[in-house]
């Protein structure tokens, strides 16, 4: 029996099989067709490709952005609007005669490093996503929680606070509203950094390098951006206290993070010694492909 996992995203449709102990068997892309009924049928024909010499499948997930209410309801999915709305759980599993679960893809991300990942067996796991957007996910006891509202862990949409002049003017979210964690904590927001320290523009991934160099702009900028992380997840563990905090996303590979960040949040997290730790994703961007498929498995 394998595990089926999909992930939806806003022109792709990744597709992974893993047998019983998580080993990847094969992965698969599409385009994602404009509409429900060809979506579906997409689905349909990719889980046939995946059992086809692997046997049945025992589960099925899918992974989207967006609010997905615990029954898999798709309440908000901005990049999949004509899936919005539909039965899509329901149909699939109807075409498929297998169940299926749908979840929010930073959830699945959690997921996958909860269940056998970078936070595998751990009670209490938070996942965050540092990358274009700034998404997050709660896993308890082996579960995903996708919350009364399906806003479960949805951090990156909360104001900032401590944020100071060097920091420079909150900005607009995709959201729509100003100063979200979002908007001080993606790629773009590190880029902001380096260009308020120095006037010069270079990448997300250019600035860590540098400061790994041991450039002092780069280095003065990454700090700036530490300390921001630091806040907001010092709010994530005074609400959630995880044991273990997985970063994913792009800026997850700047290694200083590990050992800056814990010590930063230190004095702002309430217990004397916080024992959450800070870790980099194990499976890094097939981790929310990873969690999908690990939806039925957490049922
Ligand atoms: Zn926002």
């Amino acid at each position: 029996m394998i595990r089926i996992g999909f992930d939806i995203g806003g022109s792709k449709i990744a597709a992974i099989a893993l047998d019983r102990q998580g080993r990847e068997l094969a992965r698969l892309r599409r385009d994602v067709p404009r509409d429900h009924s060809a979506t579906l049928a997409a689905l349909v024909g990719l889980c046939g490709e995946l059992q086809h010499g692997r046997g049945p499948a025992r589960s099925i997930g899918i992974g989207m952005p967006g609010l997905i209410g615990a029954a898999g309801a798709l309440i908000r999915v901005v990049n999949l609007p004509w899936l919005q709305g539909r039965p899509l759980q329901r149909d699939l599993q109807d075409a498929v005669r297998c169940p299926v679960r749908i979840a929010n893809d930073a959830n699945c991300f959690a997921l996958s490093e909860a269940v056998d990942g970078a936070a595998a067996g751990v009670p209490v796991v938070f996942g965050a996503t540092l990358g274009t957007g700034v998404g997050g996910g709660i896993v308890v006891d082996g579960k995903p929680l996708a919350g009364a509202n399906a806003v479960a862990g949805e951090w990156g949409h909360n104001p900032l606070p401590g944020t100071d002049a060097a920091d420079g003017s909150p900005v607009v979210c995709g959201c729509g509203r100003t100063g979200c964690i979002e908007t001080w904590l993606n790629g773009a927001a590190l880029v902001r950094d380096y260009r308020i320290v120095t006037g010069g523009e270079h990448s997300a991934p250019a600035i860590a390098r540098l400061a790994e160099q041991g450039d002092a702009d780069a280095r003065t900028a990454l700090a700036r951006y530490q300390r921001r992380l630091a806040t907001a997840l010092a709010g994530v563990i005074n609400i959630l206290d995880p044991d273990v905090i997985v970063l994913g996303g792009g800026l997850s590979s700047i290694t200083s993070l590990y050992a800056e960040v814990p010590k930063l949040w230190a004095p702002l997290v309430l217990a004397p010694q916080p024992e959450t730790k800070l870790v980099p994703a194990r499976f890094g961007p097939q981790s929310g492909l990873r969690g999908a498929a690990w939806l039925g498995h957490s049922a």
